[in-house]
């Protein structure tokens, strides 16, 4: 058996949102038992001590309030560490960004009504064939939605269709941003708690090149707020998407830079175990690959 760290997003009921695929907290609960029984679940800061069972890092993207509301609770009854990652752009500049837009106005809005503003305000030619990237959903127009709105139009483009489908649903943004991810005095009282809490991005963008400068602008700004909440700057770090197609490059140009400004490891999206010596950066199992409850000893 593997040392493993484990990815999760959204630990939640469903409920009425229908455009994410949460894991519920139920199945959390089980699924941390089950691993407790064939890994030693341990912090961030103990991967280099030697012990005799194999070990297991929980670790969540995002920073959504749900994390706080079940995922967080659960781990503090069961007495676990964890691995929380901040998005710092929607506390520090009130942005959300496109995913998390997608993932709303999927959810509240319906697939017809999306459909026809698209089809309405944009070259749809070839919808049928390059959707296909999409199969996995089951409906068509759903599978047409989400390839207009994540490939075919421009960045610029998705964030001003959503954006305003958007605050037809939220005219609130900034009680929307309350609501939907981690506040300050949530990221402090996990961080007190003795939850692990690092960096995940500012905007949410992908590598593109030119280290220093992904690092002033998606690196920097969410090390210096949690330094201001945790009292010490983050060590640990998971970049957006993993670092989106240039993850080789990323891995490359940035890791001097993370290491010249304290970091000690990092996460990638990368499936894998983990080495008995673990390098810089370590692959993850997503939650929901994981073997079926009673097989973990496969891992
Ligand atoms: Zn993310």
């Amino acid at each position: 058996m593997n040392n493993i760290a484990v990815m999760y997003h959204y630990v939640r009921e469903q409920e009425c949102w229908k455009g994410i695929v949460p894991m519920r907290p139920v199945e959390f609960a089980q699924q941390i038992d089950e691993l407790s029984r064939t890994h030693e679940i341990i912090s961030l800061d103990q991967i280099h001590e030697v012990r005799t069972k194999p070990w297991c890092i929980l670790t969540f993207d995002d920073g959504t309030k749900d994390q706080y509301t079940h995922a967080f609770d659960i781990l503090k009854q069961k007495g676990l560490p964890a691995y929380f990652t901040i998005m710092s752009g929607p506390l520090l500049s009130g942005n959300i960004p496109i995913m998390h837009l997608v993932h709303t106005v999927l959810s509240f809005k319906s697939d017809e009504e999306i459909w026809e503003l698209l089809k309405r305000n944009y070259d749809t030619d070839g919808i049928e064939e390059q959707s296909s990237v999409y199969a996995y959903e089951q409906k068509k127009l759903r599978r047409y939605n989400k390839y207009m709105l994540n490939f075919r139009l421009s960045t610029t483009e998705a964030r001003h269709f959503l954006e305003s489908l958007f605050l037809s649903l939220f005219p609130d943004k900034s009680k929307f941003i309350t609501d939907f991810y981690l506040t300050r005095d949530e990221i402090r009282k996990m961080s007190h708690e003795g939850m692990t809490i690092g960096v995940h991005c500012h905007k949410h963008s992908p590598y593109t090149g030119d280290p220093q400068l992904f690092y002033d602008t998606e690196i920097e700004p969410c090390k210096i707020l949690l330094n201001e909440l945790i009292g010490n700057n983050p060590k640990w770090y998971t970049p957006a998407f993993g670092g989106g197609n240039h993850f080789e490059l990323m891995k490359e140009e940035l890791t001097p830079t993370l290491l010249n400004n304290g970091f000690k490891g990092a996460f990638s999206t990368i499936p894998g175990n983990i080495k008995s010596e673990p390098g810089f950066w370590m692959d993850r199992i997503d939650c929901n690959k994981l073997p079926p409850l009673g097989n973990m000893n496969i891992l």
